[in-house]
């Protein structure tokens, strides 16, 4: 399983494709990416092999877009399929995320949901993720990265995740908990990369910040990367490491 993300001015699509390609190793069953144009969100994602994956979009999608994000799956939670693939979107179908690991608690979160008028496509733990942090973002009027952080504080479990807000693509979510996320910082242009290693920006960056466990990152076309921990509001030095090869 693995994560790839980018944001910039280049079309994200070949990163991530390429990317996910780099962390196949990894071992997976589905593949999905998601990529905002500017107008429209597109989300493709199926089960099988990231040349499954492509394959439809030299066929079916569009595969233009600056911001993007792109998932390999080792199911945990609902089988292999389509549907269950991530990415997923909210139900106001603004905002999209990609997660690996397992959300173990939610089952009670989605009782709250569900109770609240949220409605759920697929079996996984992380559709449940993504509409806790839309239900956060909206009953307490907050921004994104502020919603990721309270929803993340009722979560137990493990995850990787990025996500972001169609209507606000000009940043990008990620959180570490348990499972590996390093972000790739462009050498000019405000560019950035995602990923569970750095393999799918080495040509691109020997610049990369790490996570570590319960951090999360705002990862912004403009501000460039804001490093904080998830428990508490404190900041976290953003720590550059030089990549060798
Ligand atoms: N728990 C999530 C799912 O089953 C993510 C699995 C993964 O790490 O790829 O969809």
């Amino acid at each position: 399983c693995g994560i790839v993300g980018y944001i910039g001015h280049r079309d994200a699509y070949p990163i991530i494709i390429e990317g996910l390609k780099r962390l196949e190793y990894r071992g997976y069953d589905s593949a999905g990416i998601a990529l905002y144009n500017g107008k429209t969100l597109h989300v493709s994602k199926t089960k099988g092999k990231v040349s499954d994956l492509e394959a439809r979009f030299e066929t079916k999608a569009s595969k233009h877009g600056t911001v993007g994000i792109g998932h390999t799956r080792w199911a945990t939670h609902g089988v292999p399929n389509d549907i269950n693939s991530h990415p997923h979107t909210s139900n106001s179908g603004d905002l999209v995320i990609i997660h690996n690991g397992i959300i173990e608690n939610y089952e009670s979160l989605k009782q709250e949901l569900t109770a609240r008028g949220y409605t759920f496509k697929s079996d996984t733990d992380t559709e449940v993720l993504v509409n806790l942090i839309e239900d956060v973002k909206l009953q307490e009027n907050v921004k994104l990265g502020q919603a990721v952080q309270i929803a993340l504080n009722q979560v137990i479990g493990a995850y990787a995740i990025a996500v972001f807000d169609k209507n606000k693509p000009e940043e990008v979510v990620v959180a570490r908990l348990g499972s590996p996320l390093a972000i790739g910082i462009g050498e000019k242009d405000n560019e950035f990369f995602i990923a569970s290693d750095a393999s799918p920006f080495l040509e691109y960056t020997k610049d990369a910040v790490y996570l570590e466990d319960e951090e999360m990152a705002i990862i912004s076309r403009k501000k460039g990367v804001k490093v904080r921990k998830i428990k508490d509001d404190s900041l976290v030095p953003t720590y550059v490491q030089k990549l060798q090869l």
